[in-house]
């Protein structure tokens, strides 16, 4: 991809971006999750309105996983507050404005009143910011008729 497109082709269009998130994201990803029963993921509704739709348990064919995402309903401030009650470490760049945070030429500050996701890929529309991790690109029926009591963790 570099020797034939450059280094900065992720910003030359969508293809390209998503091109470079599946050679450097979900390819190493996908030998990660080899022989893992349950992916426990930090997902959040509120995310971005790719996320709307996210459910507690899910079944994801791409990596033949299921996803638990336990932050589904908790708010940006959610995590903040138990992050303080609790005292748990976390990025400093988060209190410099970096509320998602990815690769570094691909995130940036978010100014007041932006929304969460306004720093990751800034040039693509609402719509695309994924990089291709939370997607699963072979099951459209995705959703699991069961709930957390159900798992045996
Ligand atoms: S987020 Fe990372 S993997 Fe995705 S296009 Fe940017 S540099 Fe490449």
């Amino acid at each position: 991809m570099i020797k034939k497109k450059g280094i900065y082709s992720f910003y030359q269009s969508i293809e390209n971006r998503k091109e470079c998130c599946n050679i450097r994201k979900v390819h190493p990803l996908t030998g990660a999750l080899q022989n893992i029963d349950l992916w426990i993921t930090g997902l959040r509704s509120e995310q971005s309105v790719t996320r709307v739709d996210l459910h507690l348990l899910e079944k994801n064919e791409t990596f033949n996983v299921i996803k638990f995402n336990p932050l589904k309903d908790w708010t940006y401030n959610d995590v903040l507050s138990y992050i303080k009650e609790n005292n748990i470490p976390y990025n400093e760049l988060h209190d410099k404005g970096f509320l998602s945070i990815g690769c570094a030429p691909c995130t940036r500050a978010v100014k007041e009143g932006e929304d969460i996701r306004a720093g990751r890929w800034w040039w693509e529309s609402k719509d695309k910011k994924e990089c291709g991790l939370h997607v699963d690109l072979k099951f459209e029926n995705k959703h699991l008729k069961f709930d957390t009591k159900e798992l045996k963790l």
